[in-house]
């Protein structure tokens, strides 16, 4: 049996920089360091960081006032900074913000997009930390999130509703490339006049009354296309990846659209030994919140599984 493991899988910079930094906060920390919701969508991370002082805490009450804190990377709406602000909790104090850049560059490009007079709407999932945040700096709660390429009929359904107004679509960083492009073709097909065209990152030209821009950052693009040779050719394809990865999921589901019989795993102890069965060529792919060491226990199993 032949194991592959797709070219770029596991952690990206982004989610690195923001547990090398916790870390460190915690190391030179006493007493408890706390973070907002999780730094990382993996369980086993979570447990191991919280074994070296790391609380999390999925409400900003729960975070004692002048408590040490880190941001996670998948960055944070503006009224986070307002309550630890009211909490004493600030970034030239207390605060340490692990928002990975290309995260602040999608908000960056959502905030300039509103400026320039575009109704901004956002291709992600409405629950992710990260399009929550984006949405703050949009128009909040009223911000429409198309989760699907096949909701298409919400962005068409307010031009109906707003015909003269521009519309620009940006992307959380984890979407899917392909359901991107889908969504995309979705909308212009059922436009009769004025279609969605490109408009490059760095929004030089706002010319477009409909555009769509390209946030879906490098890492997640990277893990989604050596995840597609990798299904191609293989028998099999195990995913690793965190429950609440949505870049995890993402690559999943580029599997099961490739045909390939594949499974979403956390861990190791989750392999069993008959999806093995008369499988030459296995494929292991692993989302951008799977540590290297997961990826190698998973791979020693179904060495073991094999033999
Ligand atoms: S997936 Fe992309 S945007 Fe998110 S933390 Fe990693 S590099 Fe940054």
């Amino acid at each position: 049996m032949e194991i592959k493991i797709a070219k770029n899988s596991g952690f990206c910079f982004g989610v690195k920089k923001a547990i090398e930094v916790a870390e460190e906060v915690a190391k030179n920390n006493k007493g408890k360091t706390y973070v907002h919701g999780q730094l990382v969508h993996n369980e086993k991370v979570i447990n191991d960081l919280g074994n070296k002082g790391i609380v999390f805490v999925e409400n900003l009450a729960e975070i004692p006032d002048g408590a040490i804190t880190v941001l996670r990377a998948h960055g944070e709406p503006g009224s986070t900074y307002k309550t630890l602000n009211e909490k004493s909790i600030t970034k030239d104090n207390n605060l340490t913000d692990a928002t990975c850049p290309l995260v602040t560059l999608v908000h960056n490009v959502g905030i300039k997009l509103k400026e320039n007079g575009y109704e901004v709407i956002i291709f992600g999932k409405a629950d992710h930390p990260e399009s929550i945040g984006t949405k703050f700096h949009l128009k909040g709660n009223d911000t429409i999130i198309v989760e699907e390429p096949e909701e298409y009929q919400k962005v068409l359904e307010f031009i109906k509703n707003n015909n003269s107004e521009k519309v620009a679509i940006i992307s959380q960083t984890t979407m899917s490339v392909y359901g991107y492009k889908k969504l995309i073709e979705n909308i212009n097909s059922n436009l009769s006049g004025n279609k969605f065209g490109q408009i490059q990152l760095s929004l030089r030209d706002l010319s477009e009354k409909y555009g769509y821009v390209d946030t879906i950052c490098n890492p997640t693009k990277q893990r989604q296309s050596g995840t597609e040779e990798i299904a191609k050719e293989s028998d099999i394809v195990i995913v690793i990846g965190g429950k609440n990865s949505s870049n995890s999921k993402e690559l999943y589901t580029k599997c099961k659209e490739l045909g390939v019989e594949s499974y979403f795993i956390q861990s190791a102890e989750q392999l069993q030994a008959d999806w093995f069965n008369q499988k030459d060529k296995v494929g292991v792919t692993a989302g951008a919140s799977t540590p290297d060491y997961l990826i190698d226990e998973v791979v020693n199993k179904i060495k073991e599984l094999a033999a």
